[in-house]
């Protein structure tokens, strides 16, 4: 039956960049960029950041900055600076050659058991498990594991593949992790199991026993995502060419990247302190607005452009720059790059 997995997942799933040309390094990259982000997301990046960074060198030579810029769009930037620590440590301690040996691989920090099982299985095909919420969901549901969900869930599981006492068939590591991961990415999901047409059907035990939903044991039931309304004020200050931005730092969002003076005007959640509070109070309801949203807010941008002096009265707490309005050369943020747009300040 896995034979009909893996036969189902190389003819759907062949156009995927990262299976057509394999590299260790291309594994590596592709695992961390699938990491919190969609398939359909990362096929949109992924081979534009190899273009750019066609090795470890180029990527642990490359600075912060451009870095950050050839991930625009991929999200969870953390993910983004870990993998250019991974690239500087494997270029210094290892001459560029990425480590093919499971211990070595986990001692380098960023690359965690799934990332290194990954390098394994799908990277070199040796055998290994690459688990994490899909494939644990997966193989609790097709074997019926009771254990409750984490470490005890991933080490029973472990257990049973190092013993061969599941997928013990002579088939590619490398085939068998890819298919297990895109049987959980469309009939298995989390929320949602597609039983009736999925490959797996007729040996899954949690199907036999009718309540696949129930595995992994411990998953609680969804809570209601709770969403805040924030209202920000963005500041536009221009100087012929130029505009002035601040750096975000690391314990703000899109932490890297330019963004153009915000203050916060409004906010449901009183614990957001992202943006400082704009001492005096102004009627921002008329001015141009674009909305976005990030994790759990949905945001009302209220722009508004001011002179150099104006925005000093201002009081911004922080540093900011003078930087160009190339924007192909700079990294703006996304919302940063919207506002100049609404105002006709940048073409669109
Ligand atoms: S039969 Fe259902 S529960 Fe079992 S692997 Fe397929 S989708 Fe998941």
């Amino acid at each position: 039956m896995i034979k009909n997995l893996i036969k189902w997942s190389e003819q759907t799933f062949v156009h995927l960049p990262w299976r057509k040309k394999r590299t260790l390094y291309r594994t590596l990259v592709s695992e961390i960029m699938l990491q919190q982000t969609t398939v359909g997301t990362v096929l949109n990046h992924f081979e534009r950041f190899l273009e750019k960074f066609p090795t470890i060198k180029s990527l642990a030579e490359a600075t912060e900055e451009e870095m950050l810029m050839a991930w625009k769009g991929l999200g969870y930037y953390r993910r983004a600076k870990n993998l250019k620590l991974i690239a500087e440590k494997i270029q210094s301690d290892f001459n560029g050659k990425i480590p093919e040996d499971i211990e070595i691989l986990t001692s380098i920090k960023g690359i965690g058991p799934y990332t290194a099982n990954a390098i394994l299985a799908i990277g070199m095909d040796k055998r290994a498990l690459a688990i994490d919420a899909n494939l644990e969901r997966v193989i609790a549901r097709l074997f019926a594991l009771k254990d409750s969900k984490g470490t005890k869930l991933h080490k029973h599981i472990h257990h049973l593949f190092e013993k061969k006492e599941i997928f013990s068939e002579k088939v590619s590591a490398r085939a068998l992790n890819e298919a297990l991961m895109d049987l959980g990415r469309t009939f298995c999901q989390a929320r949602k199991a597609s039983c009736d047409i999925c490959p797996m059907n007729k040996v899954c035990l949690s199907y036999k026993e009718g309540n696949p939903l129930h595995y992994p044991v411990g998953t609680e039931a969804p809570k209601s995502v709770i969403s805040f309304n924030l209202k920000l004020l963005r500041v536009i200050i221009k100087k012929g060419q130029k505009i002035l931005v601040y750096k975000k730092s690391n314990d703000e969002w899109l932490s890297g990247q330019y963004e153009i003076p915000t203050f916060t005007l409004q906010s449901e959640d009183k614990k957001c302190i992202q943006y400082p509070i704009l001492s005096k109070k102004i009627k921002f309801e008329s001015y141009p607005m674009i909305k976005t949203g990030i994790t759990k807010y949905t945001i009302e941008n209220y722009l508004l452009e001011v002179t150099e002096e104006q925005f000093y009265q201002m009081n911004f707490p922080k540093d900011c720059v003078w930087k160009t309005l190339k924007t192909d050369s700079e990294n703006y943020s996304t919302t940063t790059l919207k506002s100049l747009k609404k105002l006709k300040i940048i073409g669109s």
